[in-house]
């Protein structure tokens, strides 16, 4: 028999909801393997690599592969005030909107909203210490992840590094001996790591005095250490994270943060502090090389909206984080499939290495992993001795079903 042609093979496959070119290009490949019956699962297989939603059961709350910090979206996607004032009718900035409330928000005089933190560090070395010095504990020349290094992105900025202390101990005296040419002194918060023993580290409330001024990377984007938006206050496990307003209260110039981690919205990179240094960030040809787009901002501010609210509902992330284990018991339960198990999630992120919290969700023998990311929505869970757990904290109550719906067909009941 002869093989099909490409196009009729192609055609045959339209129920898939495919593009045709993209189901020409599944039809080509099956045919040249001699395997033409293989092109729907081909087709299927591009779809797997479409970005879509999927259900997060794994206990990562800042899961990275999943895309750090779920957040609310009621973007039309139309045209936008995005640099226009509709109070004048002349031109406006980008970071008018986000940035004004975010800053509000850490109590600072201004803030900018970059592409991603490490954007924000770049940016601010670039437009505060190229050619000049940078002092910096040796505690806290980190990597964070992904290949980010705080030298090596000190490095490009133009900045020159001055370490200072010990891996161990690092006191303010070592900072005031470094000189006058020093333009910053930065502060990188350890996120994903401890050191623990004899060790010192000096405050920001100890160097703001010095002279230069402090720019401190916290990294996290936990906005204020009182949690104002959680009717309970902070939660045990938040520990001693460094928060942006009690951070500049202690005599931060700037603090920089992620978006996408504590904070709960997209991916972004906040520059907060003083309007002069922030303005001096804005005005560098960097600056339009990191700026974000509109749908980034309009998220931003609905998420910055949403803390000014006090609004639990619109900051999902802090919704999630905060249930409590008896919520997600029942849950568990009344999801009437596996066994209803205590459980323990985590911040995740590279944030808050070793806090746990306690959570539950469901148990299920065997791996059933794979069959469970092959779901019409797909469901990610983790395997721990055999056994496939599903964390209920970091599942929306509204995704309960598709999770019961994927975990039943996973184990063969439907
Ligand atoms: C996570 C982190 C970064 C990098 O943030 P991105 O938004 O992922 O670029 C930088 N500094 C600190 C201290 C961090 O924790």
């Amino acid at each position: 028999m002869r093989p099909p042609s490409v196009d009729s093979l192609a055609r045959s496959l339209a129920d898939t909801g495919l593009p045709h070119p993209l189901l020409v290009d599944a039809a080509r490949r099956a045919i040249a393997a001699g395997d033409p019956d293989s092109a729907r699962s081909l087709a299927e297989a591009t779809r797997r690599t479409f970005l879509q939603p999927v259900v997060n059961a794994t206990g990562t709350l800042l899961h990275t592969n999943l895309g750090r910090a779920p957040w609310p979206v009621d973007d039309p996607g139309g045209y936008t005030n995005l640099e226009f004032d509709l109070a004048t009718g002349q031109r406006g900035s980008r970071q008018d909107h986000a940035g004004a409330l975010l800053a509000r928000l850490c109590d600072a005089e201004a803030a900018i909203v970059v592409n991603n933190c490490a954007a924000a560090v770049l940016l601010v070395l670039a437009a505060l210490a190229e050619g000049s010095s940078v002092a910096v504990s040796r505690s806290e020349l980190v990597e964070i992840g992904g290949g980010f290094r705080v030298p090596d992105v000190m490095a490009r900025s133009g900045a020159n590094l001055v370490e200072v202390g010990t891996t161990n101990r690092t006191r303010r005296a070592d900072f005031a001996a470094v000189g006058d040419d020093v333009a910053l002194i930065m502060k990188v918060h350890q996120s994903n790591y401890r050191i623990v023993g004899f060790t010192e580290t000096t405050g920001v409330d100890e160097l703001a005095d010095i002279g230069p001024p402090v720019v401190a990377d916290i990294g996290s984007g936990l906005l204020d250490a009182a949690c104002p938006w959680l009717p309970g206050g902070p939660p045990a496990w938040l520990a001693d994270e460094p928060a942006a307003r009690q951070t500049l209260a202690a005599g931060a110039a700037l603090v920089t943060f992620s978006g996408d981690k504590l904070l709960g919205g997209p991916q972004a990179g906040i520059i907060a502090g003083q309007a002069e240094l922030v303005a001096r960030c804005a005005r560098h040809p960097l600056a339009r090389a990191l700026r974000p787009g509109g749908h980034v901002l309009g998220a931003l501010q609905q998420v910055a909206l949403a803390y000014l609210h006090r609004d639990l509902d619109g900051l999902p992330l802090w919704r999630m984080a905060t249930r409590t284990v008896e919520e997600l018991w029942a849950r568990a339960e009344a999801l009437g499939v596996g066994r209803p198990t205590e459980m323990t999630s985590v911040p995740g992120g590279g944030t808050l290495p070793g806090a746990e919290i306690p959570s539950a969700g469901i148990a299920v023998d065997g791996d059933h992993t794979a069959a469970l990311r092959a779901a019409p929505r797909p469901v990610i869970a983790r395997v721990s001795d055999d056994v496939t757990e599903l964390d209920l904290r970091t599942v929306d109550p509204a995704d309960d079903d598709v999770v019961a719906d994927a975990v039943a067909r996973a184990v063969g009941d439907r």
